[in-house]
């Protein structure tokens, strides 16, 4: 089984190719133009993917060393994501499954993020719970089967990313600024400035709060000291990330308890942040837990996770029509 996966969610344009449930490349091609904006342009994002698509598929099907003609499906990002961007790469995979007549199938991103963990090992056997930290999305997932599972708490308004994202623009850094973040509280002292730890009802979360205290708390002490954040930008880093990373752990630790779980793995773009990944490891000593995150290259956007995907719903002959639409607000 040979499958060509194509990922055009937001603003990375990437493909991969999959044979016979062995990732053999992952073409990402990441789009700048959004920088100067300080976060994604929806109508520039679609126009960067018409751009990189047919290089990008190129490349990942010539690195591959498998023809097109040798192709068992196409595959391709439903949703969630931003409608326009999503179009690009539906239609170029209806097109190119209809041209070489074979099966399309779809696939759902957010399942993707989590089943990039079964593209290397180590793999998490199941049942395991996942934490999906992303730009757009923050959720506890129960994963049952590749295929199944089921969402058992989510963020009442932001997602972590963002909240990473807009603390990093209000200490004017620039976008994504999320790793950035990352960097500097590396140096940072966590315990410098305190921020609330917001506390929502069952395993549900809430980053917006955090955000509105992060202005305040800046506006105030550069009233008094127009320097206050170039003097201390490690340890507000450091502060925030401590805060968000606590909120994160601490409906982890809920979840896990309530399910009786203890396969926890991490997936999505803020899973490759160095203060939320040493907690982890702090907790898989205190509680028992086997710990999984994936390597890098997989927990931002990329096709490979997409591919992995679709090498199972392959497997269980999920396939979809050429009439298939994207969903901006696909759901698990
Ligand atoms: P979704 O998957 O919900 O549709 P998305 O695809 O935009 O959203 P990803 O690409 O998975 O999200 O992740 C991007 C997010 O990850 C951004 O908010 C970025 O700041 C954040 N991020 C990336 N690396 C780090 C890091 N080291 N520390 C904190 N945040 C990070
Ligand atoms: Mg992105
Ligand atoms: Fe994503």
């Amino acid at each position: 089984i040979n499958i060509l996966a194509i990922e055009s969610s937001c603003d990375e344009t990437s493909a991969a190719v999959i044979s016979d449930g062995k990732i053999l490349n992952n073409i990402i091609a990441t789009q700048s133009v959004h920088e100067k904006y300080g976060g994604v342009v929806p109508e520039l994002a679609s126009r960067a993917h018409q751009q990189h698509l047919i290089p990008v598929v190129h490349e990942a099907i010539a690195s591959s060393g498998i023809s097109k003609e040798e192709l068992s499906a196409i595959a391709f990002t439903r949703g969630p994501g931003l409608m326009g961007s999503l179009l690009v790469g539906v239609s170029f995979a209806k097109s190119l499954a209809f041209a070489l007549g074979i099966p399309l199938i779809d696939v759902n991103h957010m399942q993707a993020h989590i089943l990039a963990h079964f593209i290397e090992e180590p793999k998490p056997s199941f049942p395991f719970i996942c934490l999906t930290v992303s730009g757009g999305h923050t959720q506890l997932v129960l994963v049952k089967n590749y295929l199944e599972m089921e969402v058992i708490g989510e963020t009442t308004d932001d997602a972590v990313g963002e909240a990473f994202d807009k603390t990093a623009k209000l200490l004017g850094l620039p976008y994504p600024g999320g790793p950035l973040i990352d960097k500097y509280a590396k140096t940072g002292n966590p315990k410098a400035f305190k921020f609330p730890v917001s506390d929502m009802p069952e395993l549900s979360f809430s980053f917006s709060g955090i955000k509105t205290a992060v202005l305040y708390f800046l506006r105030d002490n550069l009233k008094e000291n127009p320097d206050f954040i170039s003097e201390n930008l490690n340890d507000i880093c450091a502060s925030v990330q401590y805060t968000l990373i606590k909120m994160l752990t601490q409906k982890l630790i809920k979840a896990a308890k309530e399910h009786k779980i203890k396969e926890i793995a991490i997936a999505g773009g803020v899973s490759a942040n160095s203060g939320l990944r040493e907690e982890l490891t702090q907790l898989s000593s205190k509680f028992g837990w086997k710990v999984f995150v994936p390597k890098f290259e997989y927990c931002t956007d990329n096709a490979a996770m997409i591919a992995m995907a679709a090498h199972y719903k392959y497997l269980k002959g999920e396939f979809c029509g050429l009439d298939v639409v994207p969903e901006a607000r696909m759901k698990i």
